[in-house]
């Protein structure tokens, strides 16, 4: 089979009979809740505390899904977790594995609604990108994914049920029963760059950003997720205070008249603002620098000019300012700036003293690339409805 070849979709999950109680799901429980729940379903109250630890291992150290698993528990007890909840992650319609390595998951979750997750290998990381949001209520007029219709807010199981998803499919859990040595990790950093605008769901990436963060599970350093932003200023400030990840912002321009076109959330909190919030962020989260995302789009905010009002911009701000090529998505307006115009752009930032990494496309032959998410059956929704108007049927 070809790397590239999308693999049947398949059901991993046997779909629920009418006739059954819904169960609650565990996942994207914080600790206190779940020993809520426990309580609720009958644990007595002295154990539950000790309960949901153990349970919190089996679930996000040992990934492990059922119940029968959870070998430390009597028996009797496990038969009251079967009873009152289950262990749910999103369900993984297709898989796409493209000839750079990166692969593409579209997951189905709650409703019907499918999201994509994409997981970037690096030699020296392993990156999954994670959506927030089916779809995106703002409308960057460059993102593939702004042209959805928000259908929802993801719960924090589904957000945190896609790193699980992941390491199921990199096959990143101990074995059980085996002394699995310490190795390099496959899944090693997070980027909250997928489908949405994380600060607008922000409680449950909070949770879910919480839950990977558990010495006693994921357990991966705040330092290794990066939560991107278009600007929702007054969520930065609770960001640093209550995640304390590293940031992204998606900035983009160095004028407010073309920021307004390019990422309207500028016409709310303009760059002035998003700046002073900006400058705050590394001292209240105790984090290191900020990552300032600035795609490169041909004759719109690639100038020589434009790099030199964006260094004088974000003067005094611990930044890095990672350039990222257009990428085209189909019915969009606009062109990649040429690689000796990124070039230039990049030399002008680096001889300020930053460092102008440029983001080399990934998975561009499977859709994966930054602002080409969008859901499959959204996109066959549309193309059904334009195969409609073609036919004159509309
Ligand atoms: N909503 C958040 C996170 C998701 S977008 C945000 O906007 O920051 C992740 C990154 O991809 C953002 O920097 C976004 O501006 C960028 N992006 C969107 N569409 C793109 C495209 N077509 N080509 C390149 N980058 C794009
Ligand atoms: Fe939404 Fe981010 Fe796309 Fe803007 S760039 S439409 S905020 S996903």
């Amino acid at each position: 089979m070809s790397a590239n070849a999308p693999i049947t979709p398949h059901l991993l999950t046997v779909p629920r009979k009418d006739d059954e109680v819904a169960k609650t799901n565990l996942v994207g429980l914080m600790r206190p809740a779940l020993r809520d729940v426990l309580i609720e379903a009958g644990a007595p109250e002295k154990q539950a505390k000790m309960r949901a630890s153990q349970i919190w291992q089996w679930i996000y150290a040992k990934g492990v899904r059922n119940f029968d698993d959870m070998t430390n528990l009597a028996k009797p007890f496990r038969e009251l977790l079967k009873e009152h909840f289950e262990i749910r992650v999103p369900e993984v319609v297709t898989k796409q594995v493209s000839e750079d390595g990166t692969r593409k998951y579209l997951v189905r979750i709650a409703g019907g609604h499918e999201v994509e997750i994409v997981y970037i290998p690096e030699t020296d990381r392993g990156t999954l990108c994670v959506s927030s949001q089916v779809g995106c209520t703002l409308t960057c007029t460059f993102c593939h994914t702004g042209t959805q219709k928000l259908v929802r807010n993801l719960t924090a199981a589904e957000i945190i049920g896609q790193v699980m998803v992941a390491r199921d499919d990199l096959g990143e859990w101990p074995v059980l029963g085996q002394s699995n040595p310490p190795t390099t990790r496959l899944l090693s950093n997070i980027v909250l760059m997928g489908m949405g605008e994380p600060l607008y769901n922000f409680d449950n990436v909070r949770d879910a950003m919480k839950i990977a963060m558990d010495p006693e599970g994921i357990s991966l350093s705040r330092r290794r997720i990066t939560l991107s932003t278009s600007g929702v200023v007054p969520a930065i400030w609770r960001t640093a205070e209550e995640i304390g990840c590293q940031l992204a912002v998606s900035f983009h321009a160095t004028t407010d008249e073309v920021r307004d076109v390019l990422v309207p959330i500028n016409k709310r909190w303009n760059i002035e603002a998003l700046l002073e919030a900006l400058r705050e962020y590394p001292k209240v989260s105790n984090s290191e620098r900020i990552t300032f995302e600035y795609v490169m789009l041909k004759g719109v905010n690639d100038t020589d000019e434009d790099a030199h009002r964006l260094v004088s911009l974000i003067k005094g701000i611990p930044a890095k300012i990672n350039l990222i090529p257009f990428n085209p998505w189909p019915g969009s307006d606009y062109e990649r700036s040429s690689n000796n115009r990124i070039r230039a752009f990049a030399d002008i930032v680096h001889n300020a003293g930053y460092s102008s990494p440029v983001r080399r496309p990934r998975g561009e032959d499977i859709m994966a690339a930054c602002g080409q998410l969008k859901s499959e059956t959204e996109r066959a929704r549309k193309s059904r409805k334009q195969i409609e108007q073609e036919a004159g049927l509309k």
